[in-house]
């Protein structure tokens, strides 16, 4: 199985894409000449309608306002002076220095100068105070890591993504702040795995099982910290590498930025189970001496997350609920759309509890807001660009705007859209609109043309034929990217690239359309996405080939019913037709108890219950299961030795797993650009592929 790890371990190989061999065409006559200097040796320069993009935004933003400036060097205390962090498996977990290109210029042309802006205030690197008391190191990862002082020692929230990096601000921020106290209690703000991933480069497992370090989470968090990302999560991977630009180099044509921070450590991921959960809407009580009230905030940002208040300090940990951004409320790598007007509502309620004499606000990304008038300017315009991407969202739908055209339609307040914290780095308007409507109405605009849409290739064929073939659509498609008119350029040579997947010409020239949109984007999402799809029509996507397990800990917190549920997903149904089996699985050691039900080439599942004639048992501890989960043991090996009990048809086992299938997250995403395929490795049919916990 390749996860996305080994899938991002393969981009040194790809970084020198002018090595790589393509498909040798003939140069068309006004095909315009690659840029020196570009990272890949069909790149384009941003086009004269890109520049015109790029300096009206940079006459029209409010460029004077430079308090994030401010308020992102405020307390700055020490900076982090190694530019690598190293991974305890020998690679690279954190790289600073292929950033340092931002600060080589002041302007860039192929990089939107609010994106430009948003990337430099990420490039913060090293140890800050936020006030006496709270510290915070920045820059070692996609999110911050929080030290807040308790009478005993330091209360940690959130602490990212990998042990290395964690290792690494832990060190620093002693350093300078002092070595003679240990971590006291560590707070996962929510769900994702930015926020818990690197937990074990700072306290022991065992000392959370004693209880002598608290452990606290919003309620359910262990039941959610993975199931969001299980179900989908191969495609959620491969959209990842769109999304967040994996494999594009950083460079001003490429990647540049995160816009929740500059990047994913790519270090030791774990997950260590809290021993304190916060259950009620509001629960007050001390950590390590220190008076904290925890707001529970559901479905917002995260599945589940939570806020902190600590009135001792005046001090407002807004999670990731209140960053620097306007988040996703659709996010492209693919989730659940999220609730806008619920999280508007518990923006609202912490300014009504907490914000009107809070003195610091802070967060797991970005930097802290000082001074109560901020907090409640920050708070209040938060509140409202959620609330009315929900409220006027539904306002144009009531009035027949639909899915395929709100983007095009709404516009985020005036008043909010010179707030530089509500511009769209991380969510964008554009999809964050469409993500309503798909939320309240699902995806059908209403027209039945779009109702059951023909096949894209054979869609794609006709168009080919009706525009007299491909040699006049390369022609016209050219003439509108010289014109600048890049959206309606994509729409017809999309087609031709639909129906002729081999035509590299047709690659070739969608990719100079996508290069050019992507430039102008200010959203990270959009602008890497275009970017990344570019990157793989001129080149294909790139391979990997190791094999890896998931983590331990990762595959602890999957639920016996979440496996099962995902084995059915991974079945190929077509390879079930006929099979009619019953299990019972029962796993003494947590009392679970399931019955597995195979019929209509469909795999069920029902926990709680066992039937009385079953084809087979199986009476497993869960503990040793875990060993299937991950691939470490066989069901074979554990029957053979008597780990797993079973009485009946064994041979039902080999037929399940005849029907499973591995997922590689290589698939085409751009029709032709599938490079030759690089066997996977040969995995248990019963793995569980979660993968890497997708931070956000
Ligand atoms: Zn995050």
């Amino acid at each position: 199985m390749i996860n996305r790890r080994q899938f991002v371990k393969s981009i040194p190989a790809f970084a020198v894409a002018g090595h790589l061999i393509f498909s040798e065409s003939p140069a068309r006559a006004q095909e315009p000449t690659p840029l020196k200097g570009h990272f890949h040796p069909k790149g384009k320069a941003p086009s004269k309608f890109t520049i015109e993009v790029l300096e009206e935004a940079r006459s029209q933003l409010p460029f004077t306002d430079k308090r994030d400036f401010e308020e992102q060097k405020k307390g700055f205390i020490a900076p982090m002076k190694e530019m690598h962090i190293p991974a305890d498996a020998g690679h690279v977990a954190w790289d600073m220095e292929r950033f340092q290109f931002l600060y080589k210029q002041d302007d860039f042309d192929s990089i939107h100068p609010s994106l430009l802006r948003q990337s430099v205030l990420n490039n913060n690197y090293g140890l800050y105070e936020v006030v006496p008391g709270i510290y915070q190191v920045r820059g070692f990862d996609l999110s911050n890591i929080t030290f807040v002082r308790g009478k005993t020692g330091w209360i940690v929230f959130d602490p990212m993504i990998s042990a290395e990096t964690v290792r690494a601000a832990w060190k620093l921020f002693q350093n300078h702040v002092g070595e003679e106290l240990p971590v006291s209690a560590v707070i996962y703000s929510h769900t994702h795995g930015d926020h818990w991933g690197g937990v074990r480069g700072i306290v022991k497992e065992e000392d959370v099982r004693s209880g002598k370090v608290l452990l606290i989470a919003p309620i359910d968090f262990m039941d959610h910290t993975i199931s969001e990302n299980v179900y989908a999560g191969n495609a959620m991977n491969r959209r990842l590498f769109y999304q967040y630009g994996l494999l594009l180099p950083a460079s001003p044509h490429g990647f540049v930025d995160m816009a929740l921070g500059k990047g994913v450590s790519a270090g030791a991921t774990g997950l260590i189970a809290p021993n304190r959960y916060v259950t009620m809407a509001i629960e007050e009580f001390e950590v390590d001496g220190v008076g904290m009230v925890f707001q529970n905030t559901p479905n917002t940002e995260a599945p589940r997350e939570m806020n902190t208040y600590i009135p001792g300090m005046k001090a407002l940990w807004m999670a990731e609920n209140v960053t620097a951004v306007q988040h996703n409320v659709y996010t492209l790598r693919g989730a659940p759309v999220r609730d806008p007007l619920n999280w508007s509502k518990y923006i609202n309620e912490s300014l009504y509890r907490f914000g009107l004499e809070a003195e610091v606000m802070f967060a797991s990304h970005h930097w802290p807001r000082w001074g109560n008038a901020r907090i409640q300017e920050v708070l209040r315009a938060q509140r409202d660009l959620y609330a009315n991407l929900n409220n006027q969202v539904l306002h144009l739908a009531n009035q027949g705007v639909t899915i395929n055209e709100i983007h095009n339609v709404y516009e985020v307040p005036e008043g909010l859209q010179n707030q530089w914290h509500c511009r769209g780095y991380h969510g964008s308007p554009e999809n964050n609109s469409r993500g309503v409507i798909q939320r309240f109405l699902g995806y059908w605009d209403g027209n039945p043309a779009n109702l059951l849409p023909a096949p894209q290739g054979e869609s794609g064929a006709l168009f080919v034929e009706m525009m007299g073939g491909s040699e006049k659509i390369l022609s016209r498609g050219r003439q509108l990217h010289d014109e600048g008119r890049y959206l309606l350029a994509s729409e017809i040579v999309n087609k031709l690239v639909q129906a002729e997947p081999q035509n590299q010409d047709a690659k070739d020239l969608l990719a100079d359309v996508f290069e050019q949109i992507g430039y102008q984007q200010e959203n990270v999402g959009l602008r890497n996405s275009f970017l990344a799809a570019t990157y793989e029509l001129r080149s294909g996507i790139p391979q990997g080939e190791t094999a890896d397990s998931s983590s331990p800990d990762v595959i602890r917190a999957m639920s016996t019913e979440l496996f099962l549920n995902f084995l059915a997903i991974r079945m190929d149904s077509r390879k079930a037709e006929g099979m009619s089996f019953t299990i019972n699985l029962i796993t003494p050691d947590n009392g679970e108890k399931f019955i597995i039900e195979m019929e209509n080439a469909t795999l069920t599942n029902i926990e709680g219950y066992l039937t009385d004639k079953p084809d087979l048992a199986i009476t497993i501890d869960r503990a040793d299961l875990e060993q299937v989960m991950m691939g470490s043991a066989t069901f074979e090996s554990q029957i053979k030795n008597g780990t797993a009990k079973v009485d009946g048809d064994v041979t039902i086992l080999a037929k399940l797993a005849s029907t499973m299938i591995e997922f590689d997250p290589r698939f085409e995403i751009m029709p032709g650009t599938k490079a030759g395929s690089v066997p996977v490795a040969e995995a248990d049919p019963y793995e569980a592929m979660p993968g890497k916990p997708i931070p956000e």
